[in-house]
């Protein structure tokens, strides 16, 4: 047989390598900020467009490169900044396999004008899928611009499997704050589509946390601090009880370089033991420096995975430290294990004298005498809260089962003859209650606990589950309304103020159309601040701040490998938000108009997120029970 084996071309070895150094726009961003680093860049600007499908850009004040060197730099294995096999056990810079710039030059259209500080003209160079299309002397300050545009633009493939540009953008301002934070002393913003987004003075680390991720971080952090023979530990962890639902800030640095370790997370996770509810997800900017001689960082093409000779000391040493710092800093119960966790007092409450908790009961309530309490009580909520928000029997007829209606706000008049037609209905329920003839839940329902609604069928009786059915309800009726665009929103009279961390106003920034569909209405956006000025009519403004927080958490929580589908996400998490929450009271016209709703729904017996919605409990099944 004749010889097969060939060396393959250099473009296509350096493309199978950018498979696995870029793995999509934000891989770019962060080989090239951190070319900017090694080349000892005081300020570094990053600009983006279309989440970098268009365009990465860094440009820096760094050392810059020889005419020579700047040609070098593109080929495989060409780096500054190892020598020998020995340096990848000194390793003080980022970079060291130099193959960062020869895998983007082979997937994009790459520009790189750079010139050294001791030359008067500096080089450009253009290069297209590995093929240097031009050379040329430039006049330009010293340091480096590259910009990598198109990328993907020869495989197509890899291209079409790139995300939404809202994920593929988190995925940038995620490679960025890594790298802003691991370096403080250095200037950094970066550019969305020509409006600036972060705008990052050189400070220390503490001034980075707070410009990066919001002014009310400051208050949240603790101070952890130690040293040993092995390691050296500094940084903040979150205080518990600002813990998230959502992975947030959650960053392990070893030597100035992300890392990220299942393991050492586990440490952090064990020293929050006991002080964060279950499921909520510790925060955590922690620095850690160790000997280089004892990690190897070339265990993986993106570097962000490493390795260390003592593990287990380092997992010892920080469990312990953070939860020395948490008790240090009277967060934990270190002593007092009687003490509430959440010790922090607010300030405005120092001087108050503590008011007991009341509880209040209704002694008369007999849960046998079912009709003529029910009417009593719905009296009693309906006047106290005419405005409390379901809608009116006459709202709830056949013909209208438009979600709204069940939320829409009471005018006085008609909540009370609401009133007057809901003690008549519960007097005609009375008798009626063991003669449901229709296969449909009846209109004779009751409430479990504040969690289920049972109602009778014609074949024993339906366990109904409130929340879940509401969010069935809510889900449709969203999504319909996100899909026609046609909410009705109504107008705040004056506009609400909201903080958040500039990622977050990002974020929000991205579905704003989609927001707004559903009722929403945003009138300015700030760095850190979102003014809204009309809100869904299901939506109370006090919860609105809730609503916004919930669904920040679930877009960044959402995996962007789901089949992602932003409409979808968006509504399952509002409706997740508003539905009428377990442990609510509901009045028998609430009870039986979230009935009706939930049957005019398409899929009235699962939830948005897959539950069942309801059981039956067939009259055979209880005969069973009495044999
Ligand atoms: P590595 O960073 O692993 O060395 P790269 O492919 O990222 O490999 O870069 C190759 C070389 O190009 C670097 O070693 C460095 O000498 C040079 N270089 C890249 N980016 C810059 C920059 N922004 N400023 C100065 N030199 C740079
Ligand atoms: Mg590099």
């Amino acid at each position: 047989m004749a010889d097969i084996i060939q060396l393959l071309p250099d473009h296509v070895a350096n493309q199978i390598a950018a498979g696995e150094v870029v793995q999509r726009p934000a891989s770019v961003v962060k080989e090239l900020l951190e070319n900017a680093i090694d080349a000892k860049a005081t300020t570094i600007k990053l600009v983006i467009k279309d989440a970098g499908k268009t365009l990465v850009q860094v440009i820096d004040n760094g050392m810059g490169m020889s005419t020579t060197d700047a040609r070098l730099s593109f080929e495989r294995h060409a780096t500054s900044k190892i020598r020998a096999a020995e340096d990848l056990f000194k390793l003080h810079t980022k970079g060291f396999r130099g193959e960062a710039l020869a895998s983007i030059a082979a997937i994009a259209h790459v520009e790189l004008k750079t010139k050294t500080e001791d030359l008067e003209i500096g080089t450009e160079i253009s290069i297209e899928g590995s093929e240097v299309t031009s050379q040329e002397a430039v006049v330009v300050t010293t340091g480096t611009t590259i910009s990598v545009k198109n990328l993907f633009y020869n495989i197509p493939a890899r291209r079409n499997f790139l995300k939404s540009n809202s994920v593929e953008t988190r995925h940038i301002i995620d490679e960025f704050h890594r790298v802003a934070l691991a370096h403080p002393q250095i200037e950094f913003i970066m550019l969305n589509n020509g409006a600036p987004v972060f705008n990052l003075p050189s400070s220390n680390i503490r001034q980075r946390i707070v410009n990066i991720f919001g002014a009310k971080t400051n208050e949240k952090l603790v101070p952890v601090s130690e040293e040993t023979d092995i390691v050296k530990v500094d940084g903040f962890v979150v205080k518990p009880q600002f813990a998230k639902k959502s992975r947030g800030e959650q960053f392990f640095f070893v030597n100035d370089r992300y890392i990220k370790s299942h393991y050492l997370h586990h440490a952090i996770l064990s020293a929050f033991d006991g002080l964060i509810k279950e499921g909520a997800h510790p925060g955590y900017f922690l620095f850690l420096e160790v000997d280089t001689k004892s990690i190897d960082i070339n265990i993986h093409p993106t570097k962000t995975e490493i390795k260390f000779d003592d593990e287990h000391s380092i997992y010892a040493m920080l469990r312990a430290t953070v939860k020395h710092s948490l008790g240090q800093f009277s967060i934990a119960p270190v002593l007092d294990f009687k003490k509430d966790s959440d010790l922090d007092t607010p300030y405005e409450y120092d001087k108050k004298s503590p008011v007991a908790p009341t509880i209040e009961v209704d002694r008369n309530f007999n849960p046998f005498e079912r009709e003529t309490k029910f009417s009593g009580s719905k009296f009693s909520i309906q006047q106290d809260n005419p405005s409390k928000g379901y809608v009116s029997r006459q709202a709830n007829s056949a013909t209208n089962t438009s979600w709204e209606a069940m939320y829409v706000g009471l005018k006085n008049e008609e909540s009370q003859l609401d009133v007057a037609s809901i003690e008549f209905e519960s007097e005609e329920l009375t008798g009626s209650f063991f003669e449901a003839e229709s296969n449909a839940p009846s209109d004779i329902t009751f409430q479990l606990q504040n969690k289920y609604i049972i109602s009778p069928i014609k074949s024993g009786l339906m366990v109904i589950h409130q929340n879940l059915a509401h969010q069935r309800v809510l889900y449709e009726s969203l999504l319909k309304n996100i899909t026609v665009k046609e909410a009705i929103s109504q107008q705040l009279l004056f506009p609400l103020q909201l903080q958040f961390s500039t990622l977050d106003i990002e974020l929000i920034k991205n579905i704003q159309e989609q927001l707004e569909h559903t009722g929403f209405g945003f009138s300015v956006f700030g760095k850190e601040e979102v003014e809204i000025s009309g809100i869904p009519v299901s939506v109370k403004e006090s919860e609105i701040k809730n609503v916004l927080e919930q669904l920040i958490s679930d877009i960044k929580n959402e995996l962007p490998e789901a089949g992602f589908s932003q409409n979808d996400l968006l509504v399952k998490s509002l409706a997740k938000s508003l539905a009428v929450k377990t442990g609510t009271a509901l009045t028998l016209e609430e009870q039986e108009h979230l009935i009706h709703q939930l049957f005019a729904c398409k899929e009235p017996t699962i939830s948005p997120t897959n539950k069942p919605v309801l059981m039956t409990l067939d009259v055979s099944d209880l005969d069973k029970k009495f044999k």
